[in-house]
Order: structure tokens, then sequence, then C-alpha cells
């Protein structure tokens, strides 16, 4: 069944599908947002006033806590409703005035919310111990414990009630204002290109697509198109960057973290040694990297591989993709794994919970956005109709799924931990991978497959630990070095990435700035290394799949379904894996290299090499 791999087809015969948000509110301007937000207000100054001083005492009782919590509960489900209309419905038009306001509207009702919620916390981290001792083993608040037990964790890096209460209000005139500085400064700018003696302004998502071309010429002009727009930006981009480590180490320090990293690893739940050993594997490990773009110049039939030749794609490769055939393989895939699989990503499609439709405006990217348990999903990409839109579709319902199994949770541990939280989604594209090979006759195409596969986990893998280095450095350079010029932010990121490359391929002073456009790197420090934490995770799990089949698919569906009601550590060892061992990733890192030596099986049967 190779019909998906037609070439040229005409995109243009079918609609793209956008999202029905009318299930949270009809309009941007739709007076029920006012109104929820009212209620949600009051309701929070209620719960202050109900509970505040009852939780931090000797006297607490559990089925008090439980009585808050459920409470609290309640008005965080209230309040993300329309926070969450708001952002869905800004990203699929950044560019639109009413959205934009509507955002920023909604954040500020957030932070107002926050200021009446802020003792909860420090209340439930000073509970006495005797007391938590003695309250906590009750049967009733056995589904918080985990919920508990993490906050107390955290407990020890909190601030004062009023000091919370001044950053709560603050925040988003502070780092998140920066933040979403960047999403708008780079959703609106336009990279200018001469195609075919035709002069095109893109957006970044268009020109991105570009790398991606047969032709080296268009992906030479189109990288260095996207350097000369980053370089419009890079006065504001390092200072956005400039201004967000500063405030983190500033946090830092208020908030007793002895390193940068060390808020994202206790939230995530990990032992910083975890993290380091996956990062130390990877890097052991970047010349998988090296050995396969020496094979794809070669296939290529390029010397001096550049870096816009990193994503080129294979002789014959030219391939557009229906969306309704995406669907399909998708779909097909994950039927093969379980036909609950299949059922439960199949409500996306019917349901109209996927926006994929390519607009002026629109943020670039893809996403999954959970609102509560008692509310599905909502999936957001940019389809251009090739393979790689099939796995980022798989990617984007897998992580639809994961929020859809875990729904049974409570609120507080609906969402699965960072590391945890690429599970289902790389797991849902390793499915539609092993589909498409398996139904491939021709060794030129299952080459060309083989190696975009090799080159997303790298993306995933090797390029998040380059860019967890790199932002390890930059963190600690703005440190001890103060406010940092581009030069230097730029030197870091060339050589925590030349490093991966090795002599394969030389990047090249044009690479230098793209830093500027990765957006984890300003929204969510250090949210990097998930992602191959999850990858290399997902990697040991399909191969426990590929050899126990059938008795794999239930133990899968309940680790998916625990949401973040464990921690990574404890999930994973339900499994029978252990994440402390090197070898366990290691093993992970083998399974890239098997590939990569798939790739180099393939080509001379191909006459590529
Ligand atoms: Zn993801």
């Amino acid at each position: 069944m190779s019909h998906f791999l037609k070439r040229s087809l005409q995109l243009t015969t079918e609609t793209l599908p956008s999202w029905d948000l009318t299930d949270l509110y009809s309009a941007v301007d739709d007076p029920q947002i006012q109104l929820d937000m009212d209620a949600s207000r009051q309701q929070a100054i209620d719960f202050e006033v109900q509970f505040k001083g009852t939780i931090a005492t000797d006297e607490l009782t559990g089925s008090h806590l439980l009585r808050a919590l459920q409470a609290y509960e309640n008005l965080l489900a209230a309040e993300y409703r329309p926070q969450s209309f708001a952002q869905l419905h800004y990203s699929t038009n950044t560019a639109d005035a009413a959205r934009g306001a509507l955002l920023q509207k909604t954040r500020e009702f957030g932070s107002a919310v926050a200021t009446h919620l802020v003792f909860f916390k420090l209340e439930i981290s000073n509970i006495p111990p005797a007391v938590y001792d003695r309250i906590s083993a009750e049967p009733a608040l056995a589904p918080y414990r985990h919920y508990l037990d993490h906050e107390r964790r955290m407990a020890v890096h909190n601030l004062t009630e009023l000091e919370e209460r001044i950053l709560v209000e603050t925040s988003n005139s502070r780092g998140r204002a920066f933040a979403r500085l960047a999403t708008e400064v780079h959703s609106r700018t336009r990279f200018s290109i001469e195609l075919d003696g035709q002069t095109l302004e893109k957006s970044q998502s268009e020109i991105l697509v570009l790398l991606y071309d047969a032709r080296r010429e268009v992906r030479r002009k189109a990288a260095a198109s996207i350097s000369a727009g980053l370089q419009s930006n890079r006065h504001v981009g390092t200072y956005i960057y400039n201004t967000l480590l500063h405030e983190k180490d500033v946090l830092d320090r208020l908030r007793s973290y002895d390193q940068a990293e060390a808020s994202r690893h206790l939230a995530n739940e990990l032992d910083a040694s975890v993290v380091d050993i996956v990062s130390d594997v990877c890097a052991e490990n970047f010349s998988i990297v090296g050995r396969y773009y020496r094979l794809k110049g070669k296939i290529l039939g390029i010397d001096d591989l550049a870096h816009y030749d990193r994503y080129a794609p294979m002789r014959g490769q030219e391939s557009d993709i229906e969306f309704s055939q995406a669907r399909e393989m998708v779909i097909d895939a994950f039927a093969d794994f379980s036909p609950r699989l299949a059922s439960t990503a199949d409500q996306f499609f019917d349901n109209r919970w996927i926006d994929a439709g390519l607009a002026e405006g629109k943020q670039g990217g893809a996403y999954c956005a959970a609102v509560t348990p008692d509310h599905h999903p909502y999936v957001f990409m940019n389809y251009t109709g090739k393979p790689r839109d099939v796995m980022t579709l798989a990617h984007e319902l897998g992580h639809g799924i994961h929020d859809v199994l875990a729904a049974h949770n409570h609120l507080l541990d609906y969402h699965p931990v960072l590391p945890m939280a690429e599970t289902a989604s790389t797991f849902g594209e390793m499915l539609v991978f092993d589909r498409l090979l398996g139904n491939l006759t021709d060794d030129g195409e299952r080459l060309a497959l083989v190696c975009s596969k090799v080159e997303d986990t790298f993306a995933t893998v090797f390029r998040q630990i380059a860019m967890y280095r790199f932002e390890q450095q930059a963190h600690r350079a703005r440190r001890q070095e103060g406010e940092l010029p581009t030069e230097r932010f730029s030197a870091l990121w060339q050589q925590n990435m030349q490093v991966m490359f090795g002599d394969s391929l030389q990047l090249g002073e044009e690479h230098a700035d793209w830093w500027l456009y990765i957006p984890h790197i300003v929204d969510v420090p250090f949210y990097v290394y998930a992602y191959a934490y999850g990858e290399l995770l997902v990697l040991a799990l399909y191969a426990k799949y590929q050899q126990e089949g059938e008795n794999f698919v239930e133990r899968y569906f309940q680790l998916l379904s625990a949401g973040g009601s464990r921690s990574p550590a404890e999930l994973v060892g339900e499994l029978g894996l252990d994440i402390t061992d090197r070898a366990f990733w290691q093993g992970g890192c083998d399974l890239i290299a098997e590939r990569v030596a798939q790739a180099e099986t393939l080509a001379p049967t191909t006459g590529a090499v």
C-alpha cells in the first residue's frame, strides 16, 4: 500500500480541517467568557475565605484537607476554560488584535485568581510533619498522596506568601511577557526568498519547509533567508533571552536552587544524576550522527555537506500526502497495535478537535492542548503534506490519546510530568513509521523513509541534548559574565551543535544565530532534555512490545492512564526497566545506530551510493 507516496499530488483538492472551539465558547466576544471569569474569580475569593489559615494547623483532619483539595480542583477547572479558549484561538491567528487582547485579559485574570490561591500550596508545605504523617495515611486522601508529597518536596523553595503574591501579580509583565513578545516577533517575521524569478514573502513555517526541498539551491536560499530574518530580530531576540536568563537567575537565588536546571529536575520528579546520565550517554553517542551524515553526503552526491543539506530529501522522495490519507495511515497503524488506540484517535477527526490548515498569522509548529479531565484535548498543526507531517499528526494524536486515557485521574494528577509527556506521542510515531516501512516494496522508498526516521530521531534525541548543553552553558555564562552579546550565545550554539556533527558537515557562520528561533529555550527552560529522555525510553518500550506482543498492550495502556499520578522512575519501574542504569539508555542509542546501519545496507541496493 504505497498509495500515499504518490508524487506531485495537488494538495489543493481538499480543505484541511479546522477545529471547532464552540464547545468552549462561540467567539472571541462571547459574553459567557466574561461571566465565567467573574464567577471563577468569586470562587477563588470564597475559597480563600473558607480555607486560609485552616490547613497548616495541628487540628487539620483528612476530611477537611480533602474538601479543600476538591474545591481547589473545581476552581482550577473553571479557570482553565476561558484561558484555554483564548490560547487556542490566538494560536490560529496571532495577528488578530482581538484574540491577542483576549489572551492577555485571560492571563491577567489567571494571575488575579492565582493571588487568592497562593496560600494553599504554602499551607500544604507547612502542615506540621506529625499531622501530615497521621492524616496522609487516610484512605480518602490516597488519590492525592502523590500530589501532596510532591508539593511538600518543592516546599523548601517557596517564599513567603506576600512575596509569592507579588510574583504572581507581576508575572505577566516579567518573563511571560518577554516570551510572548518572542512568539509575536517570530510569527510576524516575513522571510523573503527569490524562487523562479519571483520574490516571495514567507512565514516562518513556510520558509522552514523549504529546507526539505530536493533542490540544493532552494535549500541554500531558504537558509540564507532564515538567517537574514533572524538577523533582523537579532537585537530583540538577544535582549529577550538575556532578560529571561537574568530573571531565572534572580528567582533561583531567592528560591535557593543551587543550579539553573534544579527547578526543572524537581518539577520533572527526576534526579539530576539521571538527567546527567541521559545527557552523557547521548553525547558519547554523537558519532552516530556523524556516521549517518557521511552516508547522507554520499547518497546526495555532495562532498561538502552544509547545514542546509541536513534535511535534504533522498532521491525520489518527493511525496505529497493528502490529509485524508494521512488520517487513514495513522488510524490503520494504531489499529494494528490495538483497536482501542484507533477508536480513541478517530474521535479527534470526527469531532473536529484538530486544526491542521496553513494560514497567515497562524503560529508555527504543532502541539496538543489538554484542557481538563472532563473536556477533550485539541491538536494543532500546520499540515504541509509531507511524510513528516504524517508523523507529526501521529505524534500529536499520541499526546491526545494520552490525555484521554489519563482523564480518569483528578486534575492535579492529570498531566504526566514532562519526561513522560512524550511517551505516547513518540510511540504513536513509531507505530506509523513501522507501518509505512512494512508497506513499501521499493528499496529506494524504504531508504528514504529510514533516513527520514533517523533524522527525526536525531532531532528528538541528539539535537535536544546538544540544545540542553547549550542552555546549561548559556545560563551559566549569563550568571558569571552578566548580560551577553549575541555573539557569545551564537558561539555556544555553534560549538554545541558542531560537536554533534563532528567532521561530517560544517555548520558555517550563517548558522550561528539559529538559536534565536528555538521556542522552548524561551518558553520553558530545560524542557528539551525531556524529548531525548522520552524518545530513548520509547525505543526501549517499543523493543519490549516487539518481544512481548499482545501482553505488552494492556501494560502500555496502564502506563498512559496513570497520567501524572506517579514519578517517572515508578512508572518505568512497573514495566521492569531501570532509568538509573546507563546500559538502559545505551540500549536506546544502540537501536538508533541499528537504524543507521539499516540505511547503510539499503543505500548500495538502490544504487544511491
Ligand atoms: Zn510532543
